[in-house]
């Protein structure tokens, strides 16, 4: 296992800002602006409006809550003291306060983050184009300074992707728009009328090879240039440092069914990859396989087969029955397809756990309704995610699939978080 693949920027980020470390270094708190703020009542303050991320923290005096106010980054802390004592707010309960909202994961901190975090920072097209990105991780990382810390961390990051038709240009140059460092595409051919999509192959690429048509498009969504690199873009399946594979091939067959050789290169190195593509009017998205650990394309293919004895008679004569044909791609499944399998690969490469580990999330047309269909570690597949289960369920006495143990420093950290929650200060229930 490569440890940059899943960087861990938050651990002990907290303990690094606590604000009573007077040696460590200078907070600038600011309250995270991506939560809309509004009282409940007089006394209890509401962050953000969905139920997902919004936090009340209360009871909170008058004279506390107009001081929030003041928490935009701008100040230090002894700084805010100073105006603290002005408004009539003891330095003790401003001290007290930004504990509280630091604690409760509310707080970020406009000089935090680390070294990486503060390269970020120079560079001021780069985040004013990833501001909402930006926002968005900071609803995910309880640590201040966490948000631009991930951010910076997707700089260093190797994903390539196979398959540059509808699916995998425009998933390409959504992780790059997404500040993935390096985004690679394999294919083979040259661009067809039909592989051009908006956010994708243009025009212009027509007739041109369909890797290099695809890495034009990767540069184009970049918000910066590409880190430079030593290795040459296409060589080996399994090569090490690769953070993410991703499979978006646009034979359908190869959707439908994924062949467990194609991914056996990346089974060996244990690289974590993704599936994604459009079949017959269907969309599918995952599985995201964490190699040994959760169901991989060999134990799709077990499962399948125990289910219906005729399934690889049928696989055989798909594959044998390769064409030129066009297949059924709608564009709007696509571009759907595609941008959902961008976020569970970001999501997954920020630190977090994608429900797409161990499960083809499936979306048909018209109906369009998204259906999560597991994939369980087969017992006879050699991946050994099956033995791995069955360990950590006689270890666990059969409690929760551990089987995302390694992924979960963001779940963990946040549960840490709550654990440590002042009282007063719950999800909301909006
Ligand atoms: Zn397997």
């Amino acid at each position: 296992m490569d440890n940059s693949r899943c960087p861990d920027h938050g651990t002990g980020m907290l303990a690094q800002t606590r604000i009573h470390g007077h040696g460590g270094p200078v907070m600038h708190p600011v309250v995270k602006p991506a939560l809309r703020r509004g009282w409940r009542d007089r006394n209890t303050v509401q962050f953000g409006m969905t139920p997902a991320h919004a936090l009340t923290l209360g009871p909170v005096a008058t004279a506390t809550g107009s001081f929030l106010d003041l928490l935009d980054g701008t100040r230090g802390l002894p700084l805010l003291r100073e105006e603290g004592r002005r408004a009539d707010v003891p330095a003790d309960h401003v001290d007290a306060l930004v504990e509280r909202l630091a604690r409760a994961g509310l707080l970020d901190d406009t000089r935090g983050g680390g070294p990486a975090a503060d390269a970020l920072r120079e560079k001021t097209d780069v985040l004013e184009r990833l501001r909402p990105d930006l926002a968005s991780l900071s609803l995910l990382t309880p640590e201040p300074g966490g948000a631009l810390a991930r951010l910076a961390a997707r700089r260093a990051l190797r994903v390539r992707v196979r398959g540059a038709g509808r699916v995998g240009a425009l998933l390409a140059s959504v992780l790059s728009g997404a500040g993935v460092g390096e985004v690679d595409v394999c294919d083979v051919g040259r661009v067809e009328p039909w592989d051009l999509a908006p956010g994708g192959l243009t025009t212009e690429s027509l007739g041109d090879r369909r890797d290099a048509a695809a890495r034009s498009a990767v540069r184009r969504a970049a918000p910066d240039r590409p880190p430079r690199h030593a290795h040459a873009p296409g060589s080996g399946a399994g090569e090490p440092g690769l953070s993410l594979v991703i499979f978006a091939p646009r034979d359908d067959v190869a959707v439908h069914a994924p062949d467990p050789f194609t991914a056996e290169p990346l089974m060996t190195t244990g690289t974590p990859h993704l599936y994604a593509g459009v079949v017959e009017g269907t969309g599918v998205v995952g599985p995201l396989v964490l190699p040994g650990e959760t169901g991989c394309a060999g134990c799709l293919d077990r499962d399948r087969t125990d289910r219906d004895p005729a399934w690889p008679r049928l696989v055989t004569q798909w594959r044998s029955g390769r064409s030129r044909r066009v297949g059924a791609c709608d564009l709007t499944l696509a571009t759907a397809v595609a941008g959902l399998a961008a976020a569970h690969a970001l999501a997954f490469l920020d630190g977090g756990s994608p429900s797409a580990a161990g499960t083809r999330w499936e979306v048909s047309l018209p109906g369009l309704d998204w259906r999560p269909r597991p994939v369980r570690p087969h017992p006879e597949c050699a991946c050994g995610a099956a033995g791995r289960e069955k360990r950590e369920h006689s270890a666990t006495d059969g409690g929760t699939r551990a089987t995302m143990a390694v992924q979960r420093p963001s779940t963990k950290r946040r549960r840490e978080a709550g654990a440590a929650r002042p009282t007063g200060t719950w999800r909301a229930h909006v």
